[in-house]
C-alpha cells in the first residue's frame, strides 16, 4: 500500500490511500483544481479512485465534496449524521457507520468512531497485501478501544493539533480553548506523542502527524518530539510532518 497527506490542518484535509489495484480519498477539503494538480504531481491516476470515505461534517472536511464526487463520478461513503448535516444530495451515496467492514476493490475498509465535537466522526483502517494503515485525524482524546483499533499498523495517522502553551496564549476566545481541549476536540502534541508510544510494535514503519494548527501549534514543537523522544523510542520508523499548504510524498506502507 502507499499513501499521502494532499492536505492536512485546520482549513483542508484529503489523504490519499492506495493498493495494487485500487485508491481511495479521505476527505475532501481541498478544491478539485488543486487536487488534480497534487495528484499531477504525485503522478496518482485519478482513475485508480474508486470512492471517497467522510470522517465528519466539519467543513474543513466536505467543503469541496459535491464536485470532487461529480468530477470523478465516485461514490461517497459516510454516516446518515454526518450526510444529514451536510444536507448535501449526492448521486452515489453509501450509509455507513462505526463498526463497519467492507471492501473497496482488495482495499478493505473498517470504521470506527472517535471522540470530536462533531455528530458522529469516524476514523478508519485500511488493509491490502498484509499491511495495515491506520487514520485518526480529529480526534479529541483515545482509549484503548482507539489503541487497540491501532494495533500492529504499518502506518499511523494521528492528529497532532496544538501545543498546550501555545493554545493557552494564543488569540482564542476562552470557549474555543476549551472546546479544543476538551477531551472531544482536538489532539494535543503531547498527547500524540503518547499514542504513538502506546501503540508503536515491530511492525510501525511511518507515523504521520496529522491536522497542525496554525494558530496554537508550530512544526518546530512535533520536530523537537521526534528528535529528542521517537527518534530514540523508535529509530527505525519515518516521521512525516503534514503540511497545511501542500501534499507530501507518497509513502510506501
Ligand atoms: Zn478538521
Ligand atoms: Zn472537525
Amino acid at each position: 500500500m502507499r499513501c499521502a497527506s494532499i492536505i492536512s490542518g485546520s482549513k483542508a484535509n484529503c489523504f490519499y490511500v492506495e493498493s495494487e489495484g485500487e485508491a481511495i480519498l479521505v476527505d475532501t477539503g481541498l478544491s478539485f483544481p488543486k487536487v488534480e494538480q497534487s495528484f499531477a504531481e504525485l503522478n496518482i491516476d485519478p482513475n485508480k479512485i474508486k470512492g471517497i470515505l467522510i470522517t465528519h461534517e466539519h467543513e474543513d472536511h466536505v467543503r469541496h465534496l459535491k464536485r470532487i464526487a461529480s468530477s470523478y463520478r465516485l461514490p461517497v461513503y459516510l454516516t446518515q449524521e454526518t450526510l444529514n448535516k451536510t444536507g448535501l444530495a449526492l448521486k452515489d451515496c453509501h450509509i455507513i457507520k462505526a463498526g463497519d467492514d467492507w471492501n473497496i476493490g482488495e482495499i478493505n475498509i473498517h470504521a470506527f468512531k472517535v471522540l470530536h465535537d462533531s455528530d458522529m466522526c469516524l476514523g478508519f483502517n485500511f488493509m491490502a497485501g498484509g499491511k495495515k494503515v491506520f487514520y485518526a485525524s480529529d480526534i479529541g482524546s483515545y482509549d484503548d478501544e482507539i489503541l487497540k483499533k491501532a494495533e500492529n499498523a504499518h502506518f499511523i495517522g494521528i492528529e497532532a493539533n496544538y501545543e498546550p502553551s501555545m493554545l493557552r496564549a494564543c488569540g482564542y476566545p476562552q470557549h474555543l480553548k476549551d472546546r479544543i481541549s476538551g477531551g472531544a476536540g482536538h489532539l494535543s502534541n503531547p498527547e500524540s506523542l503518547a499514542f504513538v508510544k502506546d501503540i508503536a510494535s515491530k511492525n510501525t514503519r511511518n507515523v504521520m502527524f496529522l491536522h497542525i494548527s496554525e494558530n496554537s501549534n508550530c512544526t518546530s514543537h512535533i520536530e523537537r518530539m521526534i528528535d529528542q523522544d521517537l527518534h530514540h523510542y523508535l529509530p527505525e520508523v519515518r516521521y512525516i510532518i503534514t503540511n497545511r499548504h501542500t501534499h507530501g510524498p507518497l509513502i510506501e506502507v
